[in-house]
């Protein structure tokens, strides 16, 4: 098959392209250029109601398919978006800002791992039974909820989204998703694979739209039992505010600021190499990146001296030029905003170590949004630059003396999401890991992904764990069957 990417991208509803009832569209934005390239539909509670129709025709006959049947269609998904690697990544790439080198090699993988994995996931998962003496068993029935709605960010965006949908669907669920308005394209992409791939119509249905008028339609529809978002803890908030009455099932993976406590008796080499990666990759814009380092004061000096040098080499600019590291960040308004908390660094009187401007590179991405990786030391752990997400290219550097002020340091924020540990001391990092309160503890290493544990964070980081069983379990009811005998 051959992706097109039209002007205007319509919905995906009841297995048509359809334009939004209402005609609102929202302009789309290559970061990388700042140039509008197309149109996204705005959708609102309307369309959402064409989709939820669609999906409740669905249900009936998706929710009782066979396990091997939904295997087959979200395993032929799979090979498509492998067979379309190239335009994917090259769609995700315009859309985000981020290095083109970077979509091919673990967005749009991951997005096609996601699909194998569920679809096989589903054919082993079971549900437990529990014997009693005085003759009788229980046993619990997995049975799918009916329409959920799967919501997603822009920073990882097929990634993320397909992380959402695929259990849904696997557990035998129909979808109404929308993906981020500011990151639609390869959403769009995909509806076009699973068209190709012979998903039934109604079974997914991808509804593009801001987060007010789509979001928000699909959070309130009262036939709409569970939501399963990803974004911002503000959203987060105001999403739960509005399900929690409705007693919806809710999946909520928020924001972070992550810590990375750094102890002097670590593999060197390899933390180094790994903090760069954790501090930059795709311009800091990955909730699992850590944005406090904290570091053993008496390797404090040598790591700052180091680490500066090594950040100051990172080239940015094209996110088509595969030979540069670091693409543009992903909006206009998220480029202000990440300039805004460096001037906000400065004015509680932090140092910037390297970075700390825009950058304009020559050519095609003159006027887009690109910022130079910074560093910046001397604040304290309750500065605003401390506490609050800023979700681009900037880190902090914080000093600490012993185990328990590192302890004290990296759980003194509102987040818990995830954090990272480097020791050569084995239990000294599971003391360490006991006592963070986060949801993901990475040691000796980060983003070492195994689709199989739990995702999710504690505090104002999120509710619920997705991935493996855990995310088969949210997209299912338990309903326990005592059989006396
Ligand atoms: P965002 O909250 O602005 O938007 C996320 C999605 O929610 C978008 O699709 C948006 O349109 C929609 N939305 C916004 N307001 C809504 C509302 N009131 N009702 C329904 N939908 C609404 O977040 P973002 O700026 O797209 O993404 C960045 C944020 O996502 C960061 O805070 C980052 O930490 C977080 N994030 C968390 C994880 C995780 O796994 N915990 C992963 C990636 C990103």
């Amino acid at each position: 098959m051959q992706l097109a990417i039209p002007q205007q991208l319509r919905n995906f509803i009841d297995g048509q392209f359809s334009n939004p009832i209402e005609g609102k569209y929202i302009d789309n934005v290559n970061p990388a250029t700042g140039k509008v390239y197309g149109q996204i539909p705005n959708s609102t509670a309307k369309d959402i109601e064409c989709a939820v129709e669609a999906a409740k025709k669905a249900f009936p006959a998706w929710s009782v398919s066979t396990n091997e049947y939904r295997f087959t269609i979200l395993n032929r998904i799979a090979e498509l978006i492998d067979e379309n690697l190239e335009a994917l990544a090259l769609a995700e790439s315009n859309d985000n800002g981020k290095p083109l080198w970077l979509s091919k090699s673990v967005d749009i993988p991951r997005a096609s791992s996601n699909f194998r994995f569920f679809a096989t996931g589903i054919m082993h998962f079971a549900a437990e039974s529990h014997s009693m003496e005085d003759k009788a068993i229980n046993y619990t029935l997995r049975q799918p909820i009916g329409i959920v709605g799967c919501i997603s960010p822009w920073n990882l965006p097929l990634y993320l989204f397909t992380w959402k949908i695929v259990p849904a669907l696997a557990a035998g669920n129909c979808v109404i998703a929308k993906p981020s308005e500011v990151t639609p394209v390869s959403a769009y992409l995909l509806s076009e694979i699973c068209k190709e791939a012979g998903l039934p119509n109604g079974v997914l249905n991808i509804v593009h739209g801001d987060g007010p008028n789509c979001g928000e339609a699909i959070v309130k529809h009262p036939m709409i039992k569970a939501i399963s978002f990803t974004g911002s803890t503000r959203a987060g908030e105001r999403i739960a505010a509005i399900a929690a009455p409705m007693f919806k099932k809710l999946s909520l993976e928020l924001g972070g600021k992550n810590p990375n406590i750094i102890f002097a008796d670590c593999d060197w080499d390899k933390m180094m190499k790994t903090t760069i990666r954790s501090s930059f990759s795709n311009q800091g814009q990955i909730c699992l990146c850590g944005s406090r380092i904290l570091i053993e004061s008496s390797v404090y000096e040598k790591f700052k001296k180091e680490f500066v040098e090594r950040v100051k080499k990172l080239s940015v600019g094209d996110p088509l030029n595969e030979s540069l590291r670091q693409g543009a960040v992903v909006s206009k308004v998220h480029f202000d905003k990440v300039m805004h908390c460096i001037e906000t660094a400065k004015q509680e009187g932090g140092t910037i170590l390297c970075g700390g401007h825009a950058v304009h590179p020559e050519g095609r991405c003159a006027e887009g949004y690109f910022i130079e990786p910074t560093v910046i030391e001397g604040l304290g752990p309750s500065c605003k630059t401390n506490q609050e997400e800023i979700f681009g290219p900037v880190v902090t550097l914080q000093s600490f003396n012993t185990t328990e002020e590192a302890l004290s340091l990296a759980n003194a924020t509102a987040y818990g999401l995830a954090c990272t540990i480097w020791t050569q001391d084995i239990s000294k990092a599971n003391i360490v890991a006991g006592k963070m309160e986060s949801g993901i503890v990475w040691v000796n290493c980060w983003l070492h992904r195994d689709l199989r544990t739990p995702f999710g964070g504690v505090k104002n980081s999120g509710v619920g764990r997705e991935g493996g069983w855990d995310a088969l379990r949210f997209f299912t009811e338990a309903k326990n069957v005592c059989i006396e005998f």
